[in-house]
């Protein structure tokens, strides 16, 4: 009898575990080997990793020549990005499984991959702090999570820096910035951040984090109103980029 119910209550368990974990990727739908959670290492594969020489300003692959045609025009007040991955197809669909579909996992696994990069990265080594950009609390509402502070998690660790997630707040829920161009993307997000706590920041230099760098709107906007409260430099670190040729 005993030996019943523990199978029954093992096939119970089993069954509980594959929904929470179910055993596909989430993606390619193939099944998952041992180790493997949510999305399989194939589909991480697709992830296409920059390597090689990046701009310093946007961190776009660099062409060799002085001109970046990625950040051409733009002005940014922080001091140099760096940018895990270009936004293709690989880096897209987990990402989307990050933001719409809860997989949290993810964005972690994403903030460790993007914390190794800034680690290579020798203008970043003296961050004192790393700050996800913040989402306005409605849509924290309506996802139940910020993905971006899942990815400063990752990167964190990986930096051995401690996350600032309360300094730096949204005050207005802004439009989605996909439709918009770059000057309506500035506009879009210009006032929608604030620094709630300045004494967190003040003197330290800081690490902001995003999943997409886009225009750098909102990056800029984040580091604009936390230079104006003192921080002492600021980079950014975003996951991936569609980057202009
Ligand atoms: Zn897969
Ligand atoms: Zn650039």
């Amino acid at each position: 009898m005993l030996v019943k119910s523990y199978a029954v209550l093992k096939t119970l368990g089993s069954a509980l575990l594959d929904f929470v974990f179910p055993p596909f990727c989430s993606l390619c739908r193939e099944g998952l080997s041992d180790g493997e959670r949510i999305v399989c290492e194939a589909c991480w594969a697709k992830v296409a990793l920059l390597s090689g020489p990046q701009c310093p300003r946007c961190g776009a692959p660099s062409t060799g020549d002085d001109r970046c045609p990625n950040c051409a025009g733009r002005d940014y007040r922080f001091s140099g990005a760096c940018v895990l991955a270009s936004f293709d197809e690989g880096a897209q669909a987990l990402i989307h499984l990050l933001k719409y579909r809860e997989k949290t996992s993810v964005g972690v696994r994403f903030g460790r991959m993007l914390g190794e990069a800034v680690k290579a990265d020798p203008r970043m080594s003296g961050v004192d702090r790393v700050l996800p950009v913040p989402l306005h609390r409605s849509r924290v509402r309506e996802r139940g999570y910020n993905q971006s502070d899942l990815i400063a998690r990752g990167v964190g660790e990986a930096l051995g820096r401690p996350v600032e997630a309360r300094a730096l707040a949204r005050t207005r829920a802004t439009r989605t910035q996909t439709e918009l161009s770059g000057k309506e993307r500035a506009q879009n997000v210009s006032g929608a951040f604030i620094v709630r706590r300045p004494e967190r920041v003040a003197g330290l230099r800081l690490l902001l984090v995003d999943d997409v760098f886009t225009t750098g709107a909102t990056l800029d906007a984040c580091a604009g109103v936390l230079l104006d409260a003192g921080a002492v430099e600021v980079f950014v670190a975003a996951v991936a980029s569609p980057f202009r040729k």
